[in-house]
């Protein structure tokens, strides 16, 4: 049974540590925090141990009666290896720690690739991080790219992708970001990051992507156009998404026409969290003209990349060789579609 640690129990770290204790080839060694606040005592409700990430503030754990078991390098002691969900750029930061213990790191898509030197997409490049010492699980909004683009190039071959990514504000739990009441070109230069980083997964693909930020915390949502390398109806990329695993059509027709409905339907579904780690599509939405397949997505920013990071820890420490062994076993322990 493998030994997972995991430094940063936020948004994407206390996901990490529930779908790691789900499994049956991993356990959570322990979970770090820098405050004594409420995810702190439901860390230990749940039964992980819980570290200091800043050792000067274990008083403050102690004043808020919340026991902690040590420090951040106790806790890399108790790992067979480390996923690292901390704040974008603090990672690449805690990369010399890693190396000093001599311990296999999981980066989040937060930290530059070249600081890294290796991205992980569980469908797109597996193979690249087996046996690997560190790797990088892109960026939720790569994450759901790629979980489409992959199964339609294996499918028809893709000539040229654009993309216009509408990404949510904040996180629900981040009550000081925004916009509050605007519409923010972001980045404001074109195109933005999203297309090079699909890129250190999907190698050699060509896309291209702008992005902006609206006034919504629930999911972002893509507008995706293909040029095809092969003609394909509307009809088989439909069969094919709807057979791909991680990703899920939805209709409109049917109730799901927004994000906010979506995300009732992953309430219905009885998710923790009302979690929803698969990538819905929107059927009506794909469709081919002269040649051109359009379609339209939404990413649960705060999930969908969490079963990769699983995927991540079997393919770092070589526990399965075969990318669709690890992604049916990590679907099969968090009830994904
Ligand atoms: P978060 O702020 O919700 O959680 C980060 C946690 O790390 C917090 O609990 C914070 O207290 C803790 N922390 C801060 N400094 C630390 C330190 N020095 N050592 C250990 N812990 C420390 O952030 P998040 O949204 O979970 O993001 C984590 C990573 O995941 C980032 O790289 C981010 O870009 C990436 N990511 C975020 C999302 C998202 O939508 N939230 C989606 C995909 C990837």
């Amino acid at each position: 049974m493998i030994s997972v640690a995991i430094n940063g129990y936020g948004t994407i770290g206390k996901r990490v540590a529930d779908a790691v204790a789900a499994q049956d080839d991993m356990k959570v060694a322990g979970v770090s925090k820098t405050k004594p606040d409420f995810e702190a005592r439901v860390a230990i409700e749940k039964g992980y141990d819980l570290y200091v990430s800043i050792p000067e503030r274990e008083k403050l754990f102690d004043e808020a009666g919340i026991p902690v078991s040590g420090t951040v390098e106790d806790m890399l002691e108790e790992a067979d290896i480390v996923v690292d969900a901390t704040p974008e750029g603090i990672g690449a930061k805690n990369l010399e720690m890693y190396r000093e213990k001599g311990i296999k790191a999981i980066f989040q898509g937060g930290e530059k690739h070249d600081a890294i030197g290796l991205s992980f997409n569980s469908f797109a490049n597996y193979d690249e991080s087996l046996g690997a010492d560190y790797t990088r699980v892109v960026s939720c909004n790569t994450t759901g790219l790629c979980r489409t683009l992959k199964p339609i190039d294996d499918l028809c071959g893709i000539k040229k992708v654009r993309a216009v990514m509408v990404r949510r504000g904040a996180d629900p739990v981040q009550v000081k970001k925004g916009p509050i009441n605007a519409i923010v070109p972001n980045p404001p230069t074109v195109p933005s990051h999203h297309g090079p980083d699909l890129k250190t997964v999907m190698k050699g693909v060509n896309i291209h992507t702008v992005a902006l930020l609206v006034p919504t915390t629930l999911m972002h949502q893509h507008n995706i156009m293909v040029e095809l390398e092969d003609p394909v109806e509307a009809d088989e990329i439909k069969a094919r998404l709807d057979e791909t695993t991680r990703v899920m059509l939805v209709r409109a027709s049917e109730g799901l026409a927004s994000t906010a409905e979506i995300m009732e339907y992953a309430k219905e579904l009885g998710r923790s969290r009302n979690d929803l780690f698969e990538i819905p599509v929107w059927e009506e939405s794909i469709n081919v003209v002269d040649g051109e397949l359009f379609y339209m997505q939404a990413v649960h920013q705060e999930s969908d990349a969490v079963p990769e990071s699983v995927d991540a820890i079997r393919a770092l420490l070589e526990l399965e060789e075969d990318n669709m062994k690890s992604i049916m076993k990590t679907n099969r322990a968090m009830g994904i579609l």
